[in-house]
């Protein structure tokens, strides 16, 4: 008789192997980190002595369940911003507040509540992919589970690295440090094509590559990302990773929700695996994965909850029952992806997806110890039927649910006895977690409450401050003043003519407002040009409409503005600021760079052509930076002004915008 450590009996085994045997009867023995024995319970008792026995009856012995692509330290985000756009989402909420709390501390806490959650609905084994991946590793290690753990690299600063370099060196940093460990698989995770470059790409599948380690990223999650690849790269995402090398490397790809059906064999000829997380791509309405085409090609496809900032859960018995519906709805065909498939989908083709099925996945002699007993004894679990052994798949997707867990082990040692977690102090857990939640919350409401704070979160804006003297006139004969214009001589360093479509976003409370603009140069006689418009270029700016000072002929003195380019859509930075008000401004602006007395002033001439009505004005402009060259420039301006032949105290004060806002109201 061989000693072992436990022995779970009595219960119905669902091993998982490849015949997918279902023992009814049956056991399984543990011994270290490793599983000795699966059989009948009577076989099984005739071959050890265990030093503890587990009676399982009434009970239901599973392999624990894989959860393939989450970012489990975001716990901490859970319900902080929901029902936005995914890039609204992403790159207006999750990353400037990731920015300014993630760091050790919170990768620590947070990925301690994710174990929990997750032991706690049965999960042994998770593929992460975050920041200060060293935390997530110590705490995961710590509590005793299995995981994957990718360290993020981006183009853009994270919040554990300033640049790309440093975080692809973190990577190598951590993937050395970690690899061989027996619960944590190290791994490289640019995050997706959009938020990384070719050059990152490159870099992170030559590290993988290196080591023999995953590479975990996400591809193809919404139709505009795919859009967008396509102008971009001339291919679909997945297409152009794979022209970039990186399907060499053992990689976890995220989502693929709209991939494309030619790059399907290319996943399959790379046994690259495939997380599918359709909580996420339902909440964020991104689509439907075609996990049934990619099966069929044999791509393994795991089940992942993603991040609880997008689920908001981490529970895979929902996630699972949610995978088994979808196919069948969008197919229109109910006999598609039976129960028992999507059971394998959570723990033996979740493992090969994960590139683990060596280690877990199965009950199976050889693996490690990583296994579940759910409970039957709940109305939800009544009556029970054994016409076919297959009636236990239909149990634990369709009927069964987190809270039926029992007991966890991972790797041999027991992590829930009795739904108590025996390596996680909860409650402390979540008082550290209620309190990092304070501080995040003081910084939202800060943040909600000031447009500039606002902006300077999605980044581009420098907090720079600077000055502009400028004076604004109504124009009645355009070509009159441009031929006086000329007359007068002065050198003209630069002109052109451009069309400016310009947005204005107003807020409660006067004063401040966002522009918008998208600014098309026509090319002019010199440049060969027959009018058509050049590239156009948008830019955001805060406009503060703050008034310094008055000189002389209503000449202004106005704090400048915060100015940035526009690197989202319009329809991004809408989303984004939900504006009380919208006021769109059009016109044609002749534009001349005129040096007069020395000094360089922008004359704007504009036809505004909407709203409708409101006319054409000159505008003379000078950035200026202190107060006795501000007077100096007024100065000069007045003098301009006279030369042009403009009457004085014909100036309006104040932007496009106030002059529209009286004509639309
Ligand atoms: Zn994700």
């Amino acid at each position: 008789m061989r000693k072992v450590d436990t022995l779970l009996t009595g219960g119905i085994v669902v091993t998982m192997n490849a015949k997918r045997d279902v023992i009814v009867e049956g056991a399984v023995a543990i011994e270290g980190a490793d599983i000795v024995a699966v059989g009948p319970a009577e076989r099984v008792a005739g071959l050890v002595q265990a030093a503890q026995v587990v009676d399982c009856r009434g009970q239901i012995i599973i392999p624990g369940l894989i959860n393939a692509h989450t970012h489990a330290a975001m716990t901490l985000l859970r319900g902080l911003a929901d029902d936005l756009r995914l890039d609204v989402w992403l790159l207006g909420y999750m990353m400037p507040v990731e920015r300014e709390f993630v760091g050790p501390d919170f990768c620590d806490v947070g990925t301690r509540l994710a174990c929990a959650e997750m032991l706690l609905s049965g999960v042994t084994t998770f593929n992460d992919m975050y920041y200060f991946e060293e935390d997530v590793a110590r705490a995961t290690a710590a509590v005793g589970m299995r995981a994957v753990l990718g360290q993020t690299v981006l183009k853009f600063p994270a919040p554990d690295a300033e640049s790309y370099d440093q975080g692809l060196e973190r990577c190598r940093a951590f993937v050395q440090a970690w690899k061989g460990h027996p619960l944590i698989t190290p791994a490289v995770a640019p995050h997706a094509p959009f938020t990384t470059t070719a050059d990152i790409l490159q870099a992170s599948a030559a590290l993988a590559l290196e080591f023999d380690v995953p590479l975990h990223i996400h591809l193809s999650e919404t139709a505009l990302e795919v859009q967008d690849a396509l102008r971009q790269f001339e291919h679909p995402p997945i297409e152009y990773v794979h022209h970039l090398g990186l399907l060499d490397a053992k990689v976890i790809a995220a989502h693929c929700v709209h991939i494309v059906d030619r790059e399907i064999p290319l996943l399959a000829r790379s046994r690259a695996g495939v997380a599918h997380n359709p909580s996420s791509n339902l909440k964020l309405a991104s689509g439907f994965a075609p996990v049934l085409k990619m099966r069929a090609a044999g791509v393994p496809v795991g089940i992942g909850t993603d991040g609880p900032a997008s689920n908001n859960d981490l529970d895979m018995f929902e996630e699972a029952r949610l995978a088994s519906f979808l196919p069948k709805a969008t197919s229109g065909d109910p006999t598609a992806l039976p129960a028992a498939d999507v059971f394998a989908m959570a723990t033996s083709e979740g493992a090969r997806a994960l590139h683990l099925h060596g280690e877990t996945g199965s009950l199976e002699v050889g693996k490690r110890a990583d296994v579940v007993v759910v409970d039957q004894g709940a109305a939800h679990a009544t009556p029970r039927f054994h016409l076919s052994p297959h009636n236990v798949y239909s149990h634990l997707i369709y009927a069964a649910k987190s809270a039926d867990v029992r007991h966890v082990w991972v790797q041999g040692r027991q992590l829930l006895r009795d739904r108590e977690l025996l390596t996680i102090d909860l409650a402390e857990v979540q008082a550290q977690a209620a309190a990092i939640a304070v501080r995040i919350n003081d910084f939202m409401a800060a943040r909600e409450g000031s447009l500039l704070n606002k902006t300077v979160a999605i980044g581009g804006f420098e907090q720079k401050e600077t000055y502009e003297i400028q004076v604004k006139a109504p124009v009645e004969d355009i070509e009159a003043l441009q031929a006086r214009l000329l007359a007068t001589q002065l050198p003209i360093v630069k002109q052109s003519i451009r069309q400016q479509f310009d947005t204005y976003f107003l807020f409660e409370g006067e004063g401040r407002s966002l522009r918008y603009r998208e600014d098309n140069e026509l090319a002019g006689p010199e440049e060969g040009g027959s009018g058509l418009s050049v590239r156009p270029t948008y830019t955001l700016t805060l406009m503060e409409g703050m008034h310094e000072r008055e000189y002389q002929d209503s000449v202004i003195l106005s704090r400048s503005r915060y100015t940035a380019q526009a690197t989202y859509s319009l329809r991004f930075y809408r989303e984004y600021f939900n504006p009380r008000r919208e006021i769109e401004v059009v016109k044609w602006r002749h534009r001349y760079r005129v040096m007069f007395e020395e000094t360089e002033f922008a004359v704007n001439i504009d036809q505004v052509t909407r709203p409708q009505g409101l006319g054409a004005f000159i505008e003379i402009k000078a950035r200026t930076w202190s107060a006795s060259d501000a007077e100096h420039k007024a100065g000069l301006i007045s003098r301009l002004l006279r030369l042009l032949g403009l009457p004085a105290g014909r100036a309006v004060r104040g932007e496009y915008v106030d002059l529209a806002r009286q004509t639309v109201l």
